[in-house]
């Protein structure tokens, strides 16, 4: 069984929703995740927010306006009147159930349940159209199978089980329709996965399911070489290391969510990235399997801090590192990269929640500054220490870039540098110009 989950793009539109419908129907078994049609995630975040202004007629507009898209994908998707009065009435419950939020409190637990009603609009229309021409799909309600713990992770064991009683009730069922993004958490209250988590989704069900693939399909052929949306002349990667891909993704390269690698990379499951707009497009395949010696992609992360801290006690003492990331802890602070010298260290950090309480803290083991408005740029690869001349290489295309920090040598699969928001482009095309286009 493979899973394949299809992004906002690739359902956005009723024509969408039919080339997908072609895709998915291969006569094989699926599980089919969707993501809410493009642009309405945003609009169920920007109705929450008048919601919590107590803005009613704000609100009001906007489900108007995101109401009007669905009644006009109603009238192009389906062709009989009996189908177009079924997905009528799903989107008109959806509505009046995210227009009653307007008459009450609203809070965190209401705002997710407002999150939700994407997914669920979408993968309702999908299976209805599905229906209508023909096939026998089946709608798997997410909330009866995805849960998080009480540290807001993934369940596995949970998931697992209650998928396979799902599963179990259609024998006969080659294709199944769930959402992505949306569970349940620990208390049985509708929460999600984060923006953009339908990705982690799709991992979590082939783990639980034991996929033979997992694919995340797209609007564009796989991994790109550096950011299509920053740089010119970008081109696919047809393979990735799991570890490499999961730098990516965490260092910016949004194609991928950073936490659907995980999942795939433990139960040892391949993840092909594909383009839902050229579906013949081999897209990128992402595996245990290593290209020795070749430096594969570049990723961007912004908004990043960096911290220095500089102690003239630090010489020869031990126990400084600890008492600095202490701080970092007590205040669940995660630290991207580290450099130290014999005086000092520098850590960045992406949340500044706490900044002004953590260099606070950090004044008590020396000199503290601040630098915002960075970016993390990470060069992925296989980067073997053995192997020369790569990290000359790399930093002859940073030759004209002024460069914060450096961190190599944490995994054999990526060098990273800290950089000022305003180099970003620079950067990223030299990088591209040198390490892919020989330029
Ligand atoms: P979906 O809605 O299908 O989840 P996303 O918008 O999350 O799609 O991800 C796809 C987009 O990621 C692409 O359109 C592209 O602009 C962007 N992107 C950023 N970096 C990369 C990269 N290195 N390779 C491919 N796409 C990338
Ligand atoms: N619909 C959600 C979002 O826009 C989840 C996803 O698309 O992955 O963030
Ligand atoms: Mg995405």
């Amino acid at each position: 069984m493979k899973v394949l989950k299809f992004g906002g793009t690739s359902v956005g539109s009723a024509a969408r929703i039919k080339e997908v419908a072609k895709l998915i129907c291969d006569g094989k078994k699926n599980i089919v995740v969707l993501s809410a049609m493009s642009g309405t995630t945003n609009s169920l975040v920007e109705i929450s927010d008048y919601l919590y202004k107590k803005n009613s007629d704000g609100a009001n507009e906007v489900i108007n306006q995101l109401g009007q898209k669905y009644y006009a994908t109603i009238e192009e998707l389906y062709s009989t009147e009996s189908y177009k009065q079924q997905a009528t009435e799903l989107v008109n419950s959806v509505f009046d159930y995210i227009r009653s939020f307007t008459k009450d409190l609203f809070t965190l637990f209401e705002e997710k349940v407002v999150l939700a009603q994407g997914e669920l609009l979408s993968t309702g229309m999908m299976n209805l159209y599905l229906n209508e021409t023909g096939v026998a799909s089946i709608l798997l309600p997410a909330l009866e199978y995805m849960r998080t713990d009480k540290n807001a992770e993934p369940d596995p064991a949970y998931i697992k089980e209650k998928l396979a009683t799902l599963l179990a009730k259609y024998t006969d069922t080659t294709l199944f329709i769930t959402q992505g993004y949306i569970c349940l958490n620990a208390y049985g209250e509708v929460d999600n996965l984060q923006r953009g988590g339908s990705d982690y989704s799709a991992s979590l069900i082939g783990a639980a399911i034991n996929a033979s693939e997992i694919q995340i399909w797209t609007d564009i052929d796989g991994m790109h070489n550096n950011d299509p949306r920053v740089v010119e002349k970008t081109s696919p990667v047809r393979g990735l290391h799991f570890e490499e891909a999961a730098e990516l993704a965490y260092f910016g390269a949004k194609i991928l969510h950073p936490t659907c690698i995980l999942p795939a990379k433990l139960n040892n499951i391949p993840v092909r990235l594909l383009n839902t707009m050229q579906p013949e497009a081999p897209g990128t395949l992402i595996s245990n399997a290593t290209e020795k010696g070749t430096i594969k992609a570049v990723a961007a992360k912004d908004n990043i801090i960096s911290i220095k801290i500089k102690s003239g006690r630090m010489l020869l003492a031990y126990g400084f590192l600890r008492k600095v990331f202490e701080i970092f802890e007590s205040y669940q602070t995660p630290i991207d990269m580290v450099t130290t010298s014999e005086v000092g260290m520098s850590v960045t950090i992406d949340n500044s929640k706490h900044l002004d309480e953590i260099v606070n803290d950090l004044k008590k083991y020396g000199t503290v500054s601040v630098d915002e408005e960075m970016v993390i740029i990470c060069v992925v690869g296989d980067m073997e220490w053995e192997n020369v001349g790569f990290e000359a290489h790399i930093l002859n295309a940073m030759k004209d870039i002024p460069v914060r920090m450096i961190s190599y040598g944490g995994s054999n699969y990526n060098v990273s540098f800290l950089i000022r928001a305003q180099d970003k482009k620079n950067a990223l095309q030299s990088l591209s110009n040198v390490l892919f286009n020989n330029k």
